[in-house]
């Protein structure tokens, strides 16, 4: 079974994530479940909590196909302690939210030194921060995305991600996300049949294809190992349709959340009837 979706809005309340992306024939979605531009938020109400469960039943989304983003502002490696101290905060926040609803995971991107502490103790404070977190939680599952590697950000490569698992007490609930234009930005040349499977071998060397929770499923704007976080509608990018095909073909990538985080949502409807036509295609 292939979740296959959209990183949707949620305005006017998260109960209108499932219907926004029934609408563009999604069998997965991504969304914010608060303002990912501020710090603080309403608490999710009793309404909120029970239309959003009653609309993802009703339209056939199963909770597993469900991959919510944390917010922007925050950065779990802070170097500095009140801010450190700022962002996890707001990461519980996030982390509890997604109890309430019900939800088993949650995806966010490793935090940025800043050029104040070095990538090894950046990477440390990134799992102090998960530790901290899952100890004050019950369920879901910390997702952890490869990015492009902008500026001072930690995770672009396989490396480290497996060096933040390393430290993560509880391995069960600790998984990863790959962003497509984030491998490529970040010099993983996935844009060939045998770059891909290459790609794929090398995270299940250094990572495990059993922490792979969901894919975000983008072309990139900027080429190979310009560490630029661009996305680009499937198809328009440096990347192509090689990686998708053997995504939408391997069934190693089944049963978890394929986002797209292409910046047309006009498109999204379209983009994902051509990602299932690839399952099919010889
Ligand atoms: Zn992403
Ligand atoms: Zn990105």
């Amino acid at each position: 079974m292939k979740y296959i979706g959209a990183h949707v809005s949620a305005a006017g309340g998260v109960e209108n994530a499932p219907e926004n992306a029934h609408e563009i024939g999604a069998t997965a979605f991504a969304l914010f479940t608060k303002n990912q531009r501020r710090w603080s938020a309403k608490p999710l109400t009793d309404k909120n909590i029970t239309e959003f469960k009653k609309n993802c039943q009703k339209l056939g989304f199963s909770l597993e196909a469900v991959l919510p983003h944390d917010s922007y502002l925050i950065n779990i490696g802070h170097p500095d302690p009140q801010k450190l101290q700022k962002s996890r905060k707001a990461f519980l926040d996030e982390f509890r939210r997604c109890e309430q609803l019900g939800i088993r995971m949650i995806n966010f991107h490793p935090g940025s030194h800043l050029n104040l502490i070095s990538e090894q103790e950046c990477l440390k404070m990134n799992a102090e921060t998960i530790n901290w977190t899952l100890k004050q939680t019950d369920h879901v599952i910390a997702v952890i995305e490869n990015t492009a590697g902008q500026g001072t950000n930690m995770g672009y490569l396989f490396e480290h991600l497996a060096e933040i698992i390393d430290h993560v007490k509880d391995k069960a609930r600790v998984g990863v996300c790959i962003d497509t234009a984030h491998a490529y930005a970040a010099g993983y040349d996935i844009s060939t049949h045998e770059g891909f499977q290459a790609t794929v071998e090398e995270f299940d060397r250094k990572i495990g294809l059993e922490f792979l929770k969901g894919m975000h499923l983008n072309d990139s704007k900027k080429e190979l190992g310009s560490r630029v976080d661009r996305h680009e509608t499937l198809g328009n990018g440096f990347i192509g349709w090689a990686p998708f095909k053997c995504i939408m073909q391997d069934e190693r990538f089944d049963g978890i959340p394929l986002i797209l985080e292409t910046p047309e949502p006009e498109g999204w409807a379209e983009e994902i009837r051509e990602l299932r036509k690839l399952m099919d295609e010889q």
